[in-house]
């Protein structure tokens, strides 16, 4: 390990999670951990406390670092400071230090002292500080309405962070907070969205992918796979569970009415979904529906679809638009994978005139033409498990 710069420190700031207050230390110690994790194999040092993560970092490493701390939710703003010992000679040694590094138009200073054994108060200090920056550096003049540069410096016990600019980290809670869900990951544009919001709010996904060979291709399983790494870059581990699902598929397609095999296919899912979910211990069921955006994601069809089980259903994109949706899935760069053209197992077998407005009891007689529970059975049985790994080399060429 090269020498870690001590000079410098990256400040986290945990925002939303310590509004939590009874759940303070759970949540801090879960982001201490996403994050210990995300930087496994960099040059770092990290610490932590109740209001704030310290970083040391070896300056070859930074650029990296900062760029897995903005895939990790529960940061809620984040900057790189000088760290000094809190102390008034110290401290006034760095600004004249940095000075000459920096260029200066109009600025401010602003103190914060959490310790307060340290001698002069904030107010004071900042003036004090003020004064030294403009006896050394020319042609800069104070503005404390609109300043180009904010000198902040935090004083705590035992060190002093000084720094300019912060950034906005993506916020939310650390995923595994809330337990787990499994997400319904097709090939599409919403559900990687879907699944990208709910770990946004501390959920821990697997993905589940219905998986039709031969009428979809192993091409179309690997654009889903695709997918999962970049929702891994949010997240711990995920494991993707293949359903085999062309037998009862073609079952439905064979013997039920064509204007509801989708509604039928759905509620399949759905039954298999609750004894997955049941089987790998999690609690609720994730996917990208959207409403009205097709026949099957009207509320009618929700219900009669949504009856099969009692597990809550978490639609993360249940009311945005698709620009909306689309907007995300470029942030999150799943976009550009999404619109590759693979088949999918629902875009196989759409009917003409898919139903609208399905009838229970009519789906009801309509399953009765064929043994889907010894099928669901026997596809329980049978998921392959996918572990989704965070290497870039082992994904390359999978496309
Ligand atoms: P997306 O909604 O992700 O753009 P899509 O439009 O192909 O994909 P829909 O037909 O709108 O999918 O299905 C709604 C949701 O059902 C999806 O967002 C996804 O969560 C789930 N789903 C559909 N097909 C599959 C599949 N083959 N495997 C897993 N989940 C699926
Ligand atoms: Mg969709």
């Amino acid at each position: 390990m090269e020498k870690i710069d001590m000079n410098r420190v990256i400040l986290i700031k945990y925002g939303e999670l310590t509004t939590k207050k009874d759940n303070r230390k759970v949540f801090i110690n879960a982001l201490y951990n996403n994050i210990s994790n995300k930087l496994k194999g960099l040059d770092y040092h990290i610490e932590k406390d109740l209001s704030r993560m310290y970083i040391e970092f070896n300056e070859k490493d930074l650029e990296k670092i900062l760029d897995k701390i903005n895939h990790v939710f529960g940061i809620h703003a984040y900057t790189v400071a000088y760290k000094v010992n809190s102390d008034i000679k110290d401290i006034e040694e760095l600004i004249l230090d940095v000075l000459p590094k920096i260029e200066i138009e109009t600025f401010k200073v602003e103190t914060k002292r959490s310790d307060k054994l340290f001698p002069i108060e904030s107010t004071e200090f900042s003036k004090r500080i003020g004064s030294l920056i403009l006896k050394n550096k020319h042609n800069i003049k104070v503005d404390v309405h609109h300043p180009k540069t904010v000198f902040h410096i935090e004083i705590r016990k035992d060190y002093t962070y000084i720094y300019f600019e912060e950034y906005m980290g993506i916020g939310g809670y650390p995923v595994g907070t809330q337990g787990k869900g499994l997400l319904m990951l097709s090939g599409g544009i919403d559900s990687p969205v879907a699944g990208y919001l709910s770990m946004k709010r501390g959920i821990n996904i697997d993905c589940v992918y219905f998986e039709a060979i031969p009428h979809t291709s192993i091409e179309a399983r690997n654009k889903v796979i695709e997918l999962a790494k970049k929702l891994l870059t949010y997240g711990n581990n995920i494991n993707l569970y293949v359903v085999p699902f062309t037998e009862i598929q073609e079952a439905i397609y064979k013997n039920c009415d064509k204007e509801y095999v989708i509604t039928i296919m759905r509620r399949m899912m759905y039954r298999i979904m609750e004894k997955l979910v049941h089987k790998y211990n999690a609690h609720v069921i994730i996917n990208g529906e959207s409403i009205g955006q097709v026949a099957s994601q009207t509320l009618t069809s929700m219900e009669v679809i949504n009856s099969v089980t009692n597990l809550p259903v978490i639609r993360p994109v249940a009311c945005l638009d698709k620009l909306e949706i689309i907007s995300i899935a470029e942030k999150i760069d799943t976009y550009n994978i999404s619109i590759l053209p693979y088949e999918d197992c629902c875009t196989v077998f759409v009917p003409r005139h898919p139903v609208i407005n399905p009838k229970l009891d009519k789906c009801i007689i309509e399953e009765e033409k064929f043994d889907y529970n010894m099928m669901i059975d026997n596809i329980i049985n049978n998921i392959m498990t996918i572990k989704i790994l965070d290497k870039q080399d082992d994904y390359d060429g999978l496309l």
